[in-house]
């Protein structure tokens, strides 16, 4: 639905409560072009410094709602990951897609242990680095069909579509490995070994929506982390859930 020229508004509340509403408007024959376009504009407007890091057309996505382009900010600045609001926007369909399909999608839940104490003990400028790199191995580890966000804090979700359950659970337990194996440098010393804690959920045939399949990852981390943490843990019917649930 992409037309050539657009002129629009872009909200405050787009850029997480940042002051900024400008209009803008932006050219371009394709909507590649009009994608770019609009968010040149935006950036000359409001010089988003941070969001350089990242490549232009993966950091905003351009909607078009009755005739004006919006920008919306899909990316976790620290991480580099999908953000929370991209997954509850993105998962939904996914789902849908792979059940109309008839295949499976996984959904996993990651979450980095003791780290709390890890902020206590190193400081919360190291923790940020380590989030950094746990980001970039999660984004160097994805395949098409994957989708890697910040849930929140510290846990992050992996979506996985067009994988069996076997074959997930032995790419999740090759990136819990990967993780452990990290060497973070923080002023001139290395930093200890991290662990993360991985739960999973796999919507088969049944229908199940979104918010259920993300429970269900819940609580086989939950189990993760009662098992002793740094494992993955699959979903069973009757597990435990966490408490509240
Ligand atoms: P568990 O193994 O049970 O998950 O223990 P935990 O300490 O990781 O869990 P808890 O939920 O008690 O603490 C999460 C910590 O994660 C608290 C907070 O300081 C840290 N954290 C969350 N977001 C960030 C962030 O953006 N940067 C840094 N440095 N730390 C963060
Ligand atoms: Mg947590
Ligand atoms: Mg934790």
């Amino acid at each position: 639905p992409f037309a050539r020229e657009y002129g629009g508004t872009l909200s405050n509340r787009s850029f997480g409560g940042a002051q900024v509403s400008r209009t803008f408007y932006a050219r371009g024959q394709t909507g590649q072009q009009l994608l770019l376009g609009a968010y040149q504009a935006l950036e000359r407007q409001i010089g988003l410094g941070a969001v350089k890091m990242f490549p232009r057309t993966e950091m905003l996505d351009v909607v078009v709602i009755n005739g004006h382009a919006r920008g919306i900010v899909i990316r976790d600045l620290l991480t580099g990951l999908f953000n929370r609001r991209y997954l509850d926007e993105t998962l939904p369909r996914e789902l849908s897609r792979c059940q109309r399909r008839g295949e499976p999608l996984v959904v996993a839940m990651l979450d980095l242990d003791r780290f709390k104490r890890f902020n206590d003990a190193y400081g919360h400028e190291a923790g940020d680095i380590v989030l950094q790199m746990i980001g970039l191995s999660l984004r160097q580890s994805l395949r098409s069909g994957d989708i890697a966000c910040r849930y929140g804090g510290e846990e992050l979700t992996v979506v996985m579509s067009g994988v069996s359950l076997d074959d997930a659970k032995i790419r999740l337990d090759k990136l819990r490995q990967t993780i452990r194996q990290l060497h973070i440098r923080y002023r001139e010393c290395e930093l200890p070994a991290i662990t993360v804690s991985i739960g999973v959920a796999i919507a088969e045939s049944e229908k199940i929506d979104a918010t259920a399949l993300l429970n269900r990852a819940d609580a086989a981390l939950y189990q993760a982390k009662q098992s002793g943490r740094n494992c993955v843990v699959m979903h069973k019917v009757n597990m435990l859930t966490t408490p509240g649930e």
